[in-house]
């Protein structure tokens, strides 16, 4: 399967966090080929090893399964749902967007309701409305038929979004953050097929909420590096100043410098850079941006672990829908490829 399909087939399925089944099976379906465990953990991270040399260093790769949505809070008397965030979302990209409520009965398609233009007065043009204020619309004519077509409290709602090829590589897709970084890991295992290192392959659970199946996983591995694979802010469009997110689509993969979680070791950032430069990888440095990944985690697991950060350059990351260029992605498998082959010498 190549990248591109396996970034497809796991951008449309559904993954709010706490709910990573979908994404999980497929991951399992697609790194099973390539490693020799595969096994789930009490609280859900998907932990996989392709085993090296028993002397070797271990290498911890860590994908997010999960994606920013939403969970159904109340249902009104009326039929409409109230919903709570469940990850950072900005409350303006909300309005007007058609959703899918996934409910035990199977999922129902909704759209966060409006006020039209025609009835709005010129205080209420020029002002957001909070997510508090906002509500589903499932055409359910009360709140015992929303019941009866199986909605609960509780039920997560994903954005319905489907994967589209753009320009000249270039793909739109939901939930990029952090499906880009699990296509990348599986695309790099597939690849790694003779290493000295013993490489963890690591879909973990709820990182957009407190980098929490991370935390678990690490201490399981107990990885002598660990590095996080995952999207990053693409600075590149109007509206952002210069150094504001330095990184710009189609430069190739992003090293982490630093984070709001990480400074990223000095041996695993010249590991990253090294690597980058003997095999003609064109990357960028990003530090100083307000987010944190996995890596922050796998940092600080037990006596401390060594680690470092590759992410592909994303517009509009939690939003409905982001863009991204595939020759980042695939730059960012080479450069993961070239690094843990280069692992042994380092540590
Ligand atoms: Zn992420």
């Amino acid at each position: 399967m190549k990248l591109i399909e396996a970034l497809e087939k796991l951008s449309n399925a559904n993954g709010v966090t706490g709910r990573e089944d979908e994404v999980r099976e497929l991951m399992k379906k697609y790194l099973k080929p390539y490693v020799d465990e595969i096994r789930e953990d009490r609280l859900g991270n998907l932990i996989t090893v392709k085993k090296g040399n028993k002397d070797a260093p271990t290498v911890m790769l860590a994908a997010h399964m999960d994606e920013v949505g939403l969970m159904i809070k109340n249902i009104k008397k009326k039929g409409f749902l109230q919903f709570t965030k469940i990850g950072g979302i900005d409350d303006r990209i909300l309005l007007a967007q058609t959703v899918i409520v996934h409910t035990d009965k199977g999922p129902l398609t909704g759209v966060v309701g409006s006020k039209p233009v025609h009835i709005q007065n010129e205080a209420e043009k020029k002002k957001v409305i909070e997510a508090d204020k906002l509500f589903i619309d499932i055409g359910a004519k009360d709140k015992e038929e929303a019941e009866k077509m199986g909605v609960q409290v509780g039920d997560v709602v994903s954005f319905d979004t489907k994967f589209a090829r753009l320009g000249n590589n270039i793909v739109l897709g939901k939930a990029f953050d952090d499906r880009v970084g699990c296509a990348i890991m599986i695309e790099a295992m597939k690849r790694l097929q003779k290493v000295d290192c013993n490489v963890y392959a690591v879909g973990t659970i709820q990182e957009e909420v407190g980098l929490r199946g991370a935390t678990i996983a690490a201490f399981q591995v107990e990885p002598d590096v660990g590095i996080a694979l995952d999207a990053t802010v693409a600075g590149d469009t109007p509206g952002v100043g210069e150094g504001e997110a330095p990184a710009k689509m189609g430069e190739g993969p992003v090293v982490t410098v630093a984070d709001a979680g990480l400074i990223t070791h000095p041996k695993v950032l010249r590991l990253l850079i090294d690597s980058a430069k003997q095999n003609k990888i064109h990357y960028q440095l990003e530090t100083g941006i307000r987010g944190s990944t996995d890596a922050s985690r796998i940092a600080l697991s037990r006596e401390g672990v060594p680690s470092g950060i590759i992410s592909v350059p994303a517009r509009y990351i939690h939003s409905p829908a982001a863009i991204l260029n595939l020759d980042d992605a695939e730059k960012a498998v080479q450069l993961v490829v070239a690094a843990i082959e280069n692992i042994p010498k380092i540590f």
